[in-house]
């Protein structure tokens, strides 16, 4: 049996790739119309594939009688069925379009919007297409020399695995395997990595970079002594003031992607911090609306819908992410011309105060926005909530006054227009996984 590696030796770049990308081409110098093309392209493959092979969405196509045929132009798109969670989740296998004995990897879901587990199968070729196609040097930065911190749980999900194979493989550079939380991986021995190794580049969430923060602070050691050039963060969001908060922390620019675990990268973003550039090479993004399908305009929110481009042999099409955004088409003031995903988080986040809905992130804003609150915080949101009750821990120094609480409280309530009270606690549990800023209790 020949080896992995003979067998990508004889591996041919596909015809597809070999027609839209130059050898030199990266996906932000290229034009939108060439991208445009490639992605119409990339859809009818996709379709056509998945009609062919897969079961799964043989059927689906077939009941919403729509053949390959009918991509004539990338607004056709809208004809094809969604694909959700729940079909998602009723079988590990359920997209197949490849023999199972292809696959190389199965990721599975962290589970936070709660079910039984989502299962993500990949094969050798859909690595190698995704390996093949141009990367994004200017947006993501990362070279030759950098050293990667990379503190994202290297287990189940793909986050840490997909960080490293970019940074190792694609940009050349070295990573440092830190994990999240892991069996081996706790903030203080990762602050004493730092400390030895002298990362230029960290990737982690937000909030397990406030963790790293604090382990640095109570073994004594000055993070800005570091030659940090970025801090990358991802699988949570967060409000544009706690972000500055995380910069304020590490002393660089702190700087977001997005993605899933089922749709991989959908967004990077730069410097300038106006949304995130959707890779056109990799994802198809729609905005829908959630409760009449119907697409979205620019501008317009609704649930965020990706069709990923470069898995022909688990293919996703039109996959309901349940994360809420909208896009922004023009040009980017970084001058970047890829249009701009912007997020306004889950679905299932959303907090409801009397017959009022808000983004997390929206209020998160505004909490990070008086100085006496600490990184750490939970909404306390029950079903029919009158109420925005917000539970924190006072920033160190801070002095518990009385009539502290309801200061911050009426401070809370004159930017969001809703009751707010407040709960000052001596400590909030750190999370050993993703970071739940919202609890029903
Ligand atoms: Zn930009």
């Amino acid at each position: 049996m020949s080896s992995f590696f003979d067998q990508l030796r004889r591996m041919e770049k596909p015809p597809l790739l070999e027609k839209y990308f130059e050898p030199d081409a990266t996906v932000e110098n290229m034009s939108l119309e060439k991208l445009r093309a490639f992605q119409l392209e990339a859809l009818g493959m996709v379709v056509t594939r998945a009609f062919r092979r897969s079961e799964f969405y043989r059927a689906k196509l077939m009941a919403a009688q729509v053949v390959p045929e009918d991509i004539e132009e990338l607004e056709d798109v809208s004809r094809l069925p969604f694909t959700t969670k729940d079909e998602l989740r009723q079988d590990p296998w359920i997209t197949l379009a490849c023999f199972k004995d292809d696959i190389a990897l199965v990721h599975v879901a962290t589970g936070t919007t709660s079910g039984k587990e989502i299962y993500v199968p990949w094969t050798w070729q859909d690595f190698y297409l995704n390996e093949l196609t141009p990367a994004l040097p200017y947006l993501v930065d990362v070279r030759p020399g950098d050293i990667c911190l990379n503190a994202l749980p290297y287990e189940m999900s793909s986050s840490g695995l997909a960080f490293h194979k970019v940074f190792m493989s694609g940009c050349r550079a070295t990573v440092i395997p830190a994990g999240k939380a892991g069996a081996y991986s706790t903030p203080e021995k990762t602050v004493r990595v730092m400390q030895d190794l002298k990362p230029t580049i960290i990737i982690t969430t937000p909030s397990y970079s406030m963790a790293l923060a604090e382990a640095a602070v109570s073994i004594g050691f000055d993070l800005g002594t570091l030659p940090l050039r970025r801090v990358w963060l991802t699988g949570e969001g967060c409000s544009f003031a706690f972000r500055e908060r995380v910069e304020r922390i590490w002393g660089t620019k702190a700087n977001f992607y997005y993605g899933s675990l089922e749709g991989g990268g959908m967004g990077v973003e730069c410097d300038h911090h106006r949304g995130y550039h959707i890779p056109m090479s990799h994802v198809l993004v729609e905005i829908v609306d959630p409760s009449t399908d119907r697409v979205l305009e620019p501008g317009e929110i609704g649930e965020i819908v990706v069709t990923c481009l470069l898995r022909w042999d688990t293919p996703l099409i039109r996959y309901r992410t349940q994360d809420l955004g909208y896009t922004d088409p023009d040009i980017c003031t970084c001058g970047v011309a890829l249009p701009r995903l912007f997020l306004r988080g889950r679905q299932v986040d959303q907090v409801k105060i009397g017959q009022v809905e808000f983004s997390p992130f929206y209020l998160e804003e505004f909490l990070m926005r008086l100085p006496e609150v600490g990184n750490w915080y939970e909404f306390v949101v029950p079903p029919g909530a009158s109420t925005l009750k917000v539970r924190v821990e006072i920033a160190p120094g801070v002095e518990k006054s009385p009539g502290l609480a309801e200061r911050l409280a009426s401070q809370m309530e004159f930017s969001v227009g809703v009751p707010c009270a407040f709960e000052l606690v001596e400590s909030i549990r750190r999370p050993k996984s993703k970071t739940i800023r919202v609890v029903k209790e």
